[in-house]
């Protein structure tokens, strides 16, 4: 067959997922005029959005930037109540969206995508589903997320427990009653910090189990009034420029200076100011040199230490929870409001797996070196298999018998964090590589557009296959290498590594370069003639494939 092309495909663009990315790629497939379809894991769209149902689960990016800016009828229709909305708020945005742009019938829930077979000869996709479903595809966008598989702790005796055990990422759907019960939290990122407010005032009782320190800081979020609303409606445009231009995708102001600018004191009172501030702007709107000076970094972690030691009573639990091994900004940092507050309540309490690790789990609760707890609710808020967890066990296979499963065992190696050599066709937006350290969906849609533009691209020259070739491969990823190092997010113990779940290689899996690097590289490919060979026609690569064969 070789030399011949197979067209009879189910559908041009195969998107697996429907969280913010895969929506936005659906959207802008069909609006590009391709026939296309998504396949998703859930029984409801949202991503990260519809699995991570726990209480007081919100954005800590704020509404209307996290939000999709390509409509500006969009942008007015929906009323975000909040500056960082909840995730009953954000499911029905999501929801809202796919019915105002008629995505519904082009995406079927309950879906789990379980392998993705690219065969050369006939340049086509097999998508297979757990429930038997098989679709072919010329083109597949893979959007299923950095953070969408759960990872559970290797403790002994997980499995024993008799209460109700939930991962935060993996939330029930029937809403859990805490009220009255004794409840563990294991695991205080982002998710375990913003849990444990929400529930302290309702539950018995609750423990969080801590390993590592976070800086968390307060969140700041507001409702958003009528006049803000008009603000930010009259102000779209200009949003929008600051949103697809800003290296972090947030609208802070930046500070505007290094730390040498302020006296001590000033630099004290501009620590206050920075405290006060919204979300990211702790680290967007600081100072220029917060994240390279080492020296300021501490000076504003004391400021940090001494705010914990202000809110937390007791001084033990104080000193327990101030990190000691990163600097602020190191590891992503929480935003959530009460969190030392809740330190402070009769019926919360730290436990330090530093000092009293855990031993096992067993029927009735978890048994440390200190002693035994009893619980009704157990909360694994211990994160995920971030950035390369969906995609390495989804049974992807590409040319030359590439099994990404298999392939990625020593760490993802990709072009522009959303495709990769002998990966013809294949995308994955917002995968390893993907974010820049910011707010996810513009590096996400920053992404998607470049897709887009390659299947136009592609359209238009007659062109049928996109695959980077392996010289850009390895310029992308000797940026990474390079680059990594110098990343704000350099704490090596952290899940940008990849070191939270035992017996995964460490590289990093963020962009260290940044929006900057991904449009410099992106666009010296483009600017070249069949973007520098990464453009051929599927009876070309057959035929050539055939002659290699018969050598
Ligand atoms: P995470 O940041 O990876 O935190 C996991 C926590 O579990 C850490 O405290 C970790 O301790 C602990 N842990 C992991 N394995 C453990 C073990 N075996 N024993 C004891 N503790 C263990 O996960 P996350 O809080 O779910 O957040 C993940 C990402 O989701 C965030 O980076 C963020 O991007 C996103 N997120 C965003 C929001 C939002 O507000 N928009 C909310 C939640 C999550 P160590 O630090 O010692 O590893």
């Amino acid at each position: 067959m070789a030399g011949q092309v197979d067209n009879d495909v189910d559908v041009e663009v195969l998107v697996i997922g429907a969280g913010v990315v895969g929506i936005y790629a659906l959207y802008r497939a069909l609006e590009a005029g391709f026939s296309a379809q998504t396949l998703e894991a859930g029984d409801g769209v949202g991503g990260v959005w519809y699995w991570n149902r726990y209480p007081s689960a919100r954005f800590d990016s704020e509404s209307y930037t996290y939000a999709y800016i390509f409509s500006k009828e969009l942008f007015d229709e929906w009323r975000w109540k909040e500056e960082f909305a909840t995730q009953p708020e954000i499911e029905g945005y999501l929801n809202f969206v796919v019915d105002r742009f008629d995505l519904r019938e082009s995406i079927r829930t309950g879906e789990k995508v379980v392998s993705a077979v690219h065969d050369e000869a006939n340049n086509v996709w097999t998508v297979r589903t757990e429930k038997g479903t098989v679709l072919r595809a010329r083109w597949v966008i893979s959007a299923t997320g950095g953070l969408s598989v759960p990872h559970y702790p290797e403790i002994e005796g997980l499995e024993d427990f008799r209460g109700e055990a939930h991962h935060t990422g993996a939330w029930p759907h029937t809403p859990l009653d805490f009220a009255g019960k004794r409840v563990a939290i294991i695991g205080n990122g982002p998710s375990g910090a913003q849990l444990l407010p929400a529930i302290v005032d309702t539950v018995a009782s609750v423990d969080l189990y801590q390993r590592t320190p976070t800086w968390t800081t307060p969140l700041n979020n507001a409702p958003i009034s009528d006049e803000r609303q008009e603000w930010l409606s009259d102000n779209f445009d200009e949003i929008v420029k600051i949103l697809c231009t800003s290296p972090s995708g947030f609208l802070h102001t930046p500070a505007g200076k290094f730390s040498t600018a302020d006296s001590p004191e000033q630099r004290q009172a501009f620590y206050e100011t920075i405290w006060k501030s919204p979300g990211f702007a702790k680290l967007t709107s600081n100072y220029y040199d917060m994240t390279t000076n080492r020296e300021v970094n501490l000076e504003f972690c004391e400021f940090l230490a001494n705010k914990i030691r202000s809110i937390v009573t007791d001084p033990v639990t104080a000193e327990r929870l101030i990190p000691t091994d990163h600097l602020f900004g190191a590891k992503r940092p929480p935003f959530v409001a009460d969190y030392y507050e809740s330190f402070n309540k009769p019926n919360a309490s730290l436990v330090s797996l530093r000092e009293t690790p855990i031993l096992r789990i067993d029927a009735t609760g978890i048994e440390t070196t200190e002693r035994h707890r009893d619980y009704d609710i157990i909360v694994y808020a211990t994160g995920f298999d971030f950035g390369t967890g969906a995609l390495t066990r989804m049974g992807v296979r590409g040319r030359q018998g590439l099994d990404l499963g298999v392939d990625w065992e020593d760490g993802p190696c990709d072009f522009g964090g959303f495709s990769a050599h002998l990966l013809p066709n294949f995308f994955f937006p917002g995968g390893p590589h993907g974010a820049g350290g910011g707010n996810y969906p513009r590096y996400s849609q920053d992404q998607v557009d470049w897709i887009l533009g390659t299947l136009m691209y592609a359209r238009e020259h007659g062109y049928d296959v996109f695959e980077p070739t392996a010289a850009q491969q390895e310029l992308w990823m000797t940026m990474i290498e390079e680059l990594a190092p110098r990343s704000i997010f350099s704490a090596e113990h952290s899940h940008y590594y990849g070191a939270n779940v035992q017996g995964k290689v460490r590289k990093f899996l963020l962009n260290p370069g940044g929006r900057g690097k991904l449009h410099e590289i992106l666009n010296e490919v483009s600017s070249t003639e069949n973007y520098g060979g990464a453009f051929t026609r599927a009876a070309v690569t057959a035929a050539a494939g055939a002659a290699v064969g018969a050598e």
